[in-house]
């Protein structure tokens, strides 16, 4: 006789995987390690990865492709993309100058900002999260200029050489505003964020940009509206963060951590 032997049920493959706000830099060598093994391991084995904005610290232009760093980088993405995976790109408020050049080298498709998608029956929206945030007026008002193709256009014509101290003034600037700024205005404002549900007629969000993870659901269970918030990456500190979502082929959407273990909500 035989005893049987209870086996665990194998868990539903994972469908899709969505990553946001790692500021990829050279500097920060441990957060870039971190990205590569998602790349080679967990994003290799799904059918699909979303990147939703602030991949990079700053995108000059696809020009800067010839940077080296920038170049391992996009190499790094292709690879999972010829290992058949299909990778999607959402631009975030740092790196919303990435062009067809570095879609191309990435092996990757660049998608609008919101978007909506399919996946494992679920219908939901993304966005990298940055057009929600509508208390902090002066940024808006920047987010309105850069984003004009002209405006664009007469940017990028610059050399990299100029465009790189001009980024570099305006992060700065940027960083020295955050500090008089409140909690409150630079997070998602909630209007905004029930407008973009009604826009796409969805109740499932995913977004990031504002590095506080978590999962708000908000209404009744029939209608609940259920808005997903990414971690921003950062290995080279002490506290490490960072994680991911993966929704699996049953439609279950989970939170995962710095370390790789599911978040429970
Ligand atoms: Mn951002």
């Amino acid at each position: 006789m035989t005893a049987t032997i209870p086996t665990m049920p194998a868990p539903p493959p994972v469908v899709a995987l969505f990553i946001s706000d790692l500021h990829l830099q050279a500097t920060h060598p441990r957060t870039t390690q971190a990205f590569l093994d998602f790349l080679q391991g967990q994003a290799t084995r799904a059918q699909q990865l979303y990147l939703l904005g602030d991949l990079f610290e700053y995108w000059a232009g696809d020009d800067d492709l010839e940077t080296p760093y920038n170049r391992q980088i996009a190499e790094a993405i292709r690879q999972v993309s010829d290992a058949g995976v299909q990778v999607f790109w959402i631009a975030g408020n740092r790196d919303f100058l990435v062009g067809d050049t570095f879609a191309l080298a990435a092996g990757l498709t660049l998608l609008p900002d919101p978007s909506v998608i399919n996946v494992a029956g679920r219908r939901i929206a993304l966005a990298h999260g940055d057009a929600q945030c509508t208390d902090d007026l002066a940024y808006m008002q920047f987010r309105q200029q850069v984003r004009q193709p002209q405006w664009q256009q007469q940017f990028l014509a610059l050399p990299l050489a100029q465009r790189k101290p001009i980024i570099a003034g305006v992060r700065k600037e940027s960083q020295e505003e955050q500090r008089h700024k409140s909690m409150e205005i630079m997070d998602v404002n909630g209007a905004a964020v029930n407008a973009l549900f009604d826009k796409t007629a969805t109740n499932i969000l995913i977004h990031g940009h504002t590095h506080r993870p978590a999962r708000h659901k908000s209404g009744n269970d029939d209608t609940a509206r259920i808005r997903y918030v990414l971690p921003d990456w950062e290995y080279d500190v002490r506290t490490q963060r960072g994680g991911w979502i993966a929704i699996d082929a049953d439609g279950a959407i989970r939170r995962f951590g710095f370390d790789g273990q599911e978040l429970i909500d």
